[in-house]
């Protein structure tokens, strides 16, 4: 546990420390990329524990994605030691959830309601018909809900019962939202019910980062903030602890066109002269692009180590590269193929997010089942999956004619395996690991040390850092995004290039853009033109990367060993 007290307000700048220290009421942070957001937050929360006697549970911390809110978790614990436990982090779906589970019978559901999963949601479906009352009544019947009700129920509940309100309201007094400029409407309302207008929300983010509208989210709710909360106190953070100024100034002219912050600003805390420009590489083809990652990788990890570039280090950083800090980003997930291929060809490891959902694995199933029926077993989730998986595995390994769905002993040992970082997530909370499954939790398969180059769409790389980033496919029709019947409207654009200033913003030392001549795209291989987000940016901040000598062969890495 780091020392807490003024020493821990030590470790931020000016400005963070004044939106850390900030006294209580409505507090809005507009911060971009880089500027420590998630390191104020943290330290805000700590700090009015620590000073200023708030109490721990009364602090309520939401994120929009699981893995935001481990990260908050985990930088809770280092900051505050055990007391963080009493510090409420989660998603909206997990505190909706929370809220339900607090106020069962109100809500008009069953003890040990669950949430339904698709295969529960067509039944009912095709049996409701086009009747909507209908199709609730059978839900319920089944003690199922949808995963939208998470938070419209608790809506409705707070909406109809005041005391309730007053409940939350005093329950948690000290509310923290970030990347609230992701919010919807539903969300928002849900915060507007948690906090009086002169609660103390601190909300956090960046409106240039907003990338989730086709999900519903509206950047609004954000710019509108001081209107719904009354003398909100505004902070900005300015200073990038995160890229080196090449990169930085890009991205601070790749935004320019689109920004929704009045003189956006982003000065670089890094100033190292010798910081390379953006490496810019025009590829006749996808294979092309694909042989200039391959090369590039593999001069960058194969070639730091023993060549004294930039005297070893960068400001302070240590330039000795692994697999593990490079991150290739793309605009779609049908991009990753090739490059997957051609870095696999090169023995180069890679990981590569996957959107497989667990509850579709074979024999997760099972254990899900035996885990609900199992009477009356208690403790911790990581040893009950496993004992659960034990008892499956020997039952499977006896061929039978019966219901075990073709499931081999090794699938659920294959599924012991993929459980069990979900279950150590939930520590002792069964339902909360039910749910999860059933909400569709990813078979997810990134580790951020493992020794691997990480492939990521841009959707998936918001809020994440590497020290090399390559965008590849920055192409016209791919970055912006464009379909058969896609909108076209400004506005679409504009998230588009937001999308693009996140992938640059990613990157700490090195970023590389990547354009093809040539792409397979709607059935046909078409030509392409590189993206107009590039014209944005001064061509003095790129360097033209190397056509002349055509694609060279990646050393191969298996002859190197011998
Ligand atoms: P994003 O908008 O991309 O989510 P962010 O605002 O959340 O960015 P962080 O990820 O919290 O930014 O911080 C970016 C990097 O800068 C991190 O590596 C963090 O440790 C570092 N950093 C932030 N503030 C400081 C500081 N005052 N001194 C040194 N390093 C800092
Ligand atoms: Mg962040």
């Amino acid at each position: 546990m780091e020392e807490v007290g003024t020493g821990l307000l030590d470790r931020l700048d000016a400005m963070q420390r004044v939106a850390a220290s900030a006294p209580g009421g409505p507090l809005l942070i507009v911060a971009g990329p880089g500027t420590g957001k998630t390191r104020t937050l943290t330290h805000r929360i700590a700090y009015l524990c620590a000073e200023l006697n708030v109490f721990p549970e009364q602090c309520l911390a939401i994120t929009f994605t699981r893995r935001a809110a481990e990260e908050l978790r985990h930088r809770l614990d280092g900051l505050l030691g055990p007391v963080a436990e009493d510090v409420t982090v989660g998603t909206f779906h997990s505190l909706g959830l929370t809220i339900l589970r607090e106020n069962t019978q109100a809500a008009g559901l069953v003890e040990g309601f669950r949430i339904a999963d698709d295969a529960e949601r067509a039944a009912v479906r095709a049996e409701a018909g086009d009747d909507p009352a209908r199709y609730t009544t059978l839900l319920r019947k089944q003690g199922l809900v949808d995963l939208d009700e998470l938070l419209t129920l608790p809506v409705a509940l707070l909406l109809q019962d005041r005391r309730l309100v007053d409940r939350y309201r005093e329950r948690w007094r000290w509310i923290f939202v970030d990347e609230y400029q992701d919010v919807d409407a539903v969300q928002y309302e849900l915060l507007r019910l948690l906090s009086p207008p002169d609660g103390n929300l601190c909300a956090i983010g960046d409106p240039d980062q907003a990338i989730y509208s086709f999900r519903g989210a509206d950047v609004g709710y954000f710019l509108r903030f001081s209107q719904d909360f009354t003398d909100a106190r505004l902070v900005r953070l300015n200073r990038n602890y995160r890229s080196s100024a090449p990169i930085l100034a890009a991205a601070v002219q790749a935004i320019a066109p689109s920004s929704l912050v009045r003189g956006r600003r982003l000065d670089p805390a890094r100033l190292d002269p010798e910081a390379p420009l953006v490496g810019r590489y025009a590829a006749t083809s996808v294979a092309d692009e694909a042989d200039f990652v391959v090369r590039t990788v593999d001069e960058l990890v194969g070639g730091l180590s023993h060549r004294s570039l930039d005297s070893g280090r960068i400001d302070g950083r240590s330039t000795t590269l692994s697999f593990s800090d490079i991150a290739v980003l793309y605009r779609t997930d049908s991009q990753a193929a090739p490059i997957v291929d051609a870095l696999a060809r090169a023995n180069i490891p890679v990981q590569k997010r996957s959107h497989d959902r667990l509850r579709d694995r074979p024999g997760v199933t099972a254990i899900a089942r035996e885990l609900r029926h199992a009477p009356g077993v208690e403790g911790a989730l990581p040893a009950r999956v496993r004992l659960a998986g034990q008892v499956l595995a020997d039952r499977f390994a006896i061929p039978t004619l019966d219901g075990s769905g073709g499931i081999r002993p090794e699938d659920v040992r294959t599924a012991v395996d993929l459980l069990t970082p979900l279950a150590r997530r939930c520590g002792d909370d069964l339902e909360m690991f039910l749910s999860q499954l059933a909400t569709g939790a990813e078979v997810d398969a990134i580790d951020p040390r493992a020794e691997a180059v990480t492939l990521l769409t841009l959707h998936a790389a918001k809020g994440l850092e590497f020290p090399v980033v390559f965008l590849v496919g920055v192409e016209d029709g791919l970055l912006p995004l464009r379909w058969p019947g896609a909108p076209t409207d400004e506005a679409a654009v504009a998230e588009e290039r937001r999308l693009f200033f996140v992938g640059l913003t990613r990157a700490q030392d090195r970023l590389y853009v990547s354009h093809a001549a040539r792409r397979f795209r709607h059935g046909s291989e078409r030509d392409c033109r590189p993206s107009p987000f590039i014209d944005a940016v001064d061509p003095g901040l790129f360097e033209r990367l190397g056509d002349s000598a055509g694609p060279r062969r990646p050393k191969d890495r298996q002859l190197r060993l011998i």
